[in-house]
């Protein structure tokens, strides 16, 4: 018998959720309960500087508008630093991570524009002599890089079918513990989902480039690799993607013109769960929800002309 399935949805508390983080969050939903797997919530707020209290709770506030409900307690990544020092203590423990002085302005020198290609790292504080990092730690604190092979990660997404990515060519050492004190993103996100026993991981194709980082990380730490599936941008009618600064389609805006069950409704449609203007309940779509249905829409997902004012 295979495992029961443990689903999660994970949004970044750092600006209200847009109807596509919610499009996520349904078909993360829909996954695991079609299953008749669990579903969690993990609050991303790691860097809680930026992702203030209020605004997880407005998130937590929109998924509850919209119908969807999880097992258990709400998780908040601010509240777990001692488990991801005891990971990185494990990676320490096996000489895989260095701190890194490089400053921003250093990092980037040469580098291309932000956002066109992922940021590889150089290595240049990969080898410093022990002298070396003393003096200067004295100067300023350092960010720990994790020291990554020289190897292809492989691994299949339930939708986009085989990825792969050589870890020192296409992003390099990458950081566990910032200098500021948060931890790294990529640590926080494997030890959670493993500690939460998740086996299944649904959430936007923008974090495909990720995956192999986390997979990386899990190897090192002993942690099981769960099912991934990488869904694709939601965009507008028009075939734009959808901003945080869309004001007119965040959920206060909509659900000034239409209920919970319309809404849900149109994210069901984006997808090929619904008639575009059929209305719906997460828990109604349970029964006829599929991968094979999403993945029909061939990797273009839109929303119906009707939402979009
Ligand atoms: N926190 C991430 C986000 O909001 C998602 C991370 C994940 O699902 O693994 O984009």
């Amino acid at each position: 018998m295979s495992a029961p399935v443990v689903g999660r949805f994970a949004p970044t508390p750092s600006g209200r959720l847009h109807l596509g983080n919610l499009l996520c969050a349904l078909l993360a939903y829909l996954s695991a309960r079609s299953a008749g797997g669990r579903f969690l919530l993990r609050i991303e707020d790691v860097d809680a500087m930026r992702c203030p209290r209020a605004v997880a709770q407005r998130c937590i506030e929109d998924l509850t508008f919209l119908g969807i409900d999880w097992d258990g307690p709400v998780v908040y990544q601010s509240e777990r630093t001692d488990a991801y020092e005891r990971a990185l203590k494990r990676l320490k423990a096996q000489g895989l991570v260095y701190p890194c002085f490089c400053t921003r302005a250093q990092l980037h020198e040469g580098a291309p524009n932000e956002g066109d290609t992922q940021f590889v790292y150089s290595g240049a504080c990969r080898n410093l002599s022990p002298e070396e990092i003393a003096r200067r730690a004295m100067g300023r604190s350092p960010a720990l890089r994790v020291r990554v092979p020289e190897e292809t990660v492989r691994f299949c997404d339930a939708l986009c079918g085989e990825v792969e990515e050589n870890l020192a060519r296409d992003c390099g050492d990458f950081i566990v513990r910032r200098s500021d004190g948060p931890f790294g993103y990529q640590l926080a996100v494997v030890v959670d989902d493993a500690e939460a026993g998740v086996t299944e991981v649904v959430r936007g194709r923008d974090i495909l480039t990720s995956t192999p980082r986390q997979i990386f990380l899990q190897r090192a730490l002993g942690l099981p690799q769960p099912r991934y599936v990488h869904i694709p941008l939601l965009r507008d009618a028009q075939g734009r993607r959808l901003a945080k600064r869309d004001r007119d389609l965040d959920l206060d805006a909509l659900a000034r013109r239409m209920d919970a069950a319309q809404i849900v409704g149109f994210l069901a449609a984006s997808c090929g769960l619904a008639e575009p203007g059929e209305r719906a309940t997460p828990q109604a779509l349970v029964p006829r929800f599929s991968w094979a249905r999403v993945a029909a829409m061939g990797g273009d997902l839109r929303l119906p002309p009707a939402l979009c004012p």
